[in-house]
């Protein structure tokens, strides 16, 4: 490992406080998958210790940042278990992608959840993905009824729109916004991308532009240990939202996570630096950017009727990626709060991870479960909403399995039907 780590100078005094928080760690009671575990661990890989289990031991790690936040030590857990699973091929004999392959091949869970995906439904959603899409590997292990197989990805139906019609919208659509899909509502749910459009029209009046070549926001690569895919996605989307200096918005927390730190994935490069940087600073994430345009519209729509109470009982699902470190909590549930007669409530115990994890779940399909299993229920007659596509396909493949009612959405599909008087 790499000595110039952030983490060298300040040693882990085994406090355990991060295990309190650990999901992976609650449910197992094993020290080796708490973040004290892995910190006793990087002393000895640094000390040159070699071992094949390394690869099964950084895979227990849901990335989602808990740890980071409780120790008092500031160690950066997650970060030490990215760098660890990059140098996987020399310390453990073989490549984090390459281990979670080998396990996906001999888990039943992860074979069970592709033949419950259909053989067809499953090839033509793996041929559709682009190679470099973080969905490819995502996908297995979730429940069938999770997939609708849209007939065409969203900016796939873009470009077959017309060139004079692209470029009418374009000169409208440029003055406004930029939007940055993500690999969800591009490919697999493009009524998220739809809701999104719609939320940006009522609020701004035109639609938001969308640069054709963008592309994978690079969260898996760089879970995976192979920053060097992720700085390679990282240079293609910047690229691609250079055609206007219009702010970006993102409609998956996720994706707005790791297109944040592009500043620094790029701040080595000094061809990339300044314009890494200046991307970063365009983006917007979703609540906190419609919750400005819908306090300053919510007179407008309720004298309109636009919308009208419904009465509804909605649960917001944190993801981790905005609880811990950009802290974005309080926008997405003020964001619902405006509109009137929702019956907003918190999830018992308070906000939890959903055990998602990104590529977590693919390797470890039944902790997976374990961990969505321990908080998460039926909620009964109700939404479910939250703004990552990790965290909603999970949710989504967790209610299916128990054969829910309460609905799981993306708060923009959610906004956008009370909107239109849908719900
Ligand atoms: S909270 Fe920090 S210092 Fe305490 S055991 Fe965990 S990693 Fe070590
Ligand atoms: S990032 Fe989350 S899952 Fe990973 S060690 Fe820390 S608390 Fe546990």
């Amino acid at each position: 490992m790499s000595s110039n780590s952030g983490n060298d100078d300040r040693d882990c005094v085994k406090c355990g406080t991060c295990s309190t928080v650990c999901p992976v760690y609650l449910v197992t009671g094993n020290e080796i998958h708490s973040p004290r575990g892995k910190q006793h661990l990087r002393a000895k890989i640094e000390k040159g210790e070699r071992s094949s289990h390394f690869a099964e031991i950084f895979s227990q790690c849901l990335l989602c940042g808990a740890c980071r936040e409780a120790c008092p030590r500031g160690l950066d857990t997650p970060e030490l278990v990215i760098r660890v699973r990059s140098e996987l091929p020399r310390i453990s004999g073989i490549s984090f992608l390459k281990y979670i392959s080998r396990k996906a091949l001999v888990n039943p869970s992860i074979l069970a959840g592709l033949s419950r995906l259909g053989s067809a439904a499953g090839k033509l959603l793996e041929d559709r993905l682009p190679q470099d899409s973080g969905l490819r590997l995502r996908l297995h292990g979730f429940n069938r009824n999770t997939f609708r197989l849209p007939g065409r990805g969203y900016i796939e139906k873009l470009k077959s729109e017309p060139a004079s019609d692209r470029a009418e919208q374009a000169k409208d659509q440029g003055q406004g916004i930029n939007y940055f899909t993500g690999c969800l509502a591009n490919h697999l749910q493009p009524g998220i991308a739809e809701a999104l459009q719609f939320l940006v029209a009522e609020t701004t009046g035109r639609k938001a532009a969308v640069p054709l070549t963008q592309t994978c926001c690079g969260m898996a690569g760089m879970s995976a240990g192979r920053p060097a895919e992720a700085i390679e996605l990282a240079r293609s989307n910047i690229k691609a939202f250079e055609g206007n200096d219009l702010p970006i918005l993102t409609s998956c927390s996720s994706c707005y996570f790791q297109l944040k730190t592009y500043k620094e994935l790029l701040a080595d490069d000094p061809e990339w630096r300044k314009r890494a940087a200046d991307f970063t600073e365009r983006l917007r994430e979703f609540s906190p950017f419609f919750l400005k345009k819908f306090s300053a519209e919510k007179d407008r729509l309720l004298a309109s009727g636009t919308f009208t109470p419904s009465d509804l009982k909605v649960y917001y699902h944190d993801p981790c990626h905005l609880r811990f470190k950009l802290k974005i909590m309080e926008e997405p549930r003020n964001l619902l709060r405006i509109f009137p007669g929702l019956d907003l409530r918190e999830l018992p115990g308070g906000p939890k991870c959903c055990g998602h994890g990104g590529l977590f779940q693919v390797a470890h399909p039944d902790l997976a479960q374990r961990i969505w299993h321990r908080d998460m229920t039926d909620y009964g007659d109700a939404a479910l909403v939250t703004a990552c596509s990790g965290c909603l396909l999970q949710w989504q493949s967790g209610l299916a399995d128990i054969n829910s009612n309460t609905r799981a959405k993306h708060l923009a599909v959610f906004i956008a039907e009370l909107l239109k008087q849908k719900l």
